[in-house]
């Protein structure tokens, strides 16, 4: 077991935790960054980011985020292949214990866990999970060359993985339990207009459907108007209902909010504990775009470097006094 101490201690790799290590390493912070589980966080499992600014044409999600770490490290920042699996808040310093027996100490903690796809928790989900079920047509919708797949959802990450699978497939159908989307206009017309798209809409998914210990064949359906039963054949079905955030480490410790996001004083990234910061799509249920994550990363070192200045202030008073 070893103890790596820091001024910074960032939880998270994503946009938010390395734009917050790039302002902390630059300011001297000597920043640590836990990766966690899916090192560069969600940008990892998409393809095109159109809309992050400083790029004229899209760049590759996984691309981005490899750029942001080599920047991030550049500067100082010391990389940790761990996770996180208990905090202790009690600080300065903050601790948290990683999954590899080792504990991180830093005067400063920056929680940027970001979150995790959501399940639909219907039947038969679990068990055709990698055989036909999946929530990430980026990771798997190669597998599903020349099938017929269907997408849940009608959000930005649903109508996109429904553009992207058309890569794959030439039958693709968006099921949505609305009548509308609630996906950026943009995307809704690229959708709309593509040949190998359909969208069934108001239709709930009741359960997945396959052969016993076999693969997917379908997805029974509920019309969320008429009460209508029908089943959807699918080779492939793709989960993408959004994303829940990663704050269970937190619980009892800091305050979330009704979805579960933690709360910080608005329109700053403070927690109710001075020297904790949260950053990213952890504490914003609005936004949750990459540029947004980075932003709040860089307020959140900002203020860790605020804070770690008057730690010693306040040190040198009592040494002096
Ligand atoms: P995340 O990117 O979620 O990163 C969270 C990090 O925390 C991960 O590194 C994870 O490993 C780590 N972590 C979690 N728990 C622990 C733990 N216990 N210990 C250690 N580490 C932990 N936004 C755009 O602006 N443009 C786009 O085109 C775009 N496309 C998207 C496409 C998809 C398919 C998805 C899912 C999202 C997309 N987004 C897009 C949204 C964008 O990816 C997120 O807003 C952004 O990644 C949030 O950054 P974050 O740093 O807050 O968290
Ligand atoms: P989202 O915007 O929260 O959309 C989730 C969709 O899933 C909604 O249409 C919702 O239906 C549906 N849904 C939720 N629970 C369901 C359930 N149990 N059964 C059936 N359908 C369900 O999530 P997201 O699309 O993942 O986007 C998350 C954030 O990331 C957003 O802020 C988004 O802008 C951002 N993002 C941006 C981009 C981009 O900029 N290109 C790409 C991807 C994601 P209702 O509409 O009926 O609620």
């Amino acid at each position: 077991m070893t103890t790596h101490t820091t001024r910074m201690l960032i939880i998270g790799s994503g946009p938010a935790g390395l734009t917050a290590a790039i302002y902390g390493a630059r300011a001297g912070l000597n920043p640590i960054v836990v990766q966690g589980l899916q090192p560069g966080g969600q940008l990892t499992i998409t393809t095109d980011v159109e809309n992050y600014p400083g790029f004229r044409e899209a760049v590759q999600g996984p691309w981005l985020v490899q750029e942001m770490q080599a920047q991030a490290e550049h500067v100082g920042t010391r990389m940790m292949w761990d996770t996180i699996t208990s905090v202790d808040l009690s600080g300065p310093p903050f601790r948290a214990y990683g999954d590899s027996g080792d504990v991180y100490e830093g005067d400063t903690l920056v929680i940027c866990t970001g979150a995790q796809a959501k399940w639909l928790g219907v039947e038969g989900e679990l068990q055709f999970s990698g055989k036909g079920v999946s929530a990430c047509a980026t990771c798997d919708g190669f597998f599903y060359r020349g099938k017929k797949v269907v997408v849940i959802g009608g959000g930005n990450t649903a109508v996109e993985e429904a553009l992207y699978l058309t890569n794959h497939s030439d039958d693709v159908t968006l099921i949505h339990r609305r009548d509308s989307l609630r996906a950026e206009r943009i995307l809704q017309e690229r959708l709309f207009a593509h040949p190998k798209i359909k969208v069934l809409w108001n239709k709930a998914v009741d359960r997945f459907v396959g052969a016993e210990g076999g693969a997917l064949t379908g997805v029974e359906l509920t019309d969320t108007v008429t009460g209508e039963k029908s089943v959807e054949p699918a080779q492939g079905a793709f989960v993408a209902i959004g994303h829940a955030p990663a704050t269970e480490l937190f619980k009892d410790k800091l305050a979330v909010d009704d979805g579960g996001y933690l709360i910080v004083e608005p329109g700053t990234p403070k927690t109710a504990i001075p020297g904790v910061f949260a950053a990213g799509d952890v504490m914003d249920h609005t936004y949750r775009q990459a540029v947004t994550a980075a932003g709040t990363g860089c307020m959140a070192a900002l203020d860790a470097e605020r804070f770690v200045a008057a730690l010693d202030f306040a040190s040198r008073e009592k040494v002096a006094g």
